[in-house]
């Protein structure tokens, strides 16, 4: 199995130039931010319900605590 795809052949669309303020919260798609304990950034997961792709966020200076813990996609 290749890494950037998964079983259900959804392809990551990682930006990792894209560094914003603050996540907000939009309707429509789940949002998670989780602090990855490898590279200690916070980054976001987005699911695109119709194009299918899976955005991910990288934020700068944001707070970190009670963020779930789980490696990004880069220290996967
Ligand atoms: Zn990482």
């Amino acid at each position: 199995m290749k890494e950037r795809i998964n079983d259900w052949g959804l392809t990551y669309n990682i930006d990792s130039s894209t560094v914003r303020k603050a996540p907000q919260k939009q309707e429509g798609e789940r949002f998670t931010v989780k602090l990855c304990p490898s590279c200690h950034c916070v980054y976001e997961n987005r699911h695109h319900q119709y194009k299918k792709t899976i955005t991910t966020n990288r934020y700068k200076d944001f707070p970190t605590i009670g963020l779930k813990r789980e490696n990004c996609l880069k220290c996967k």
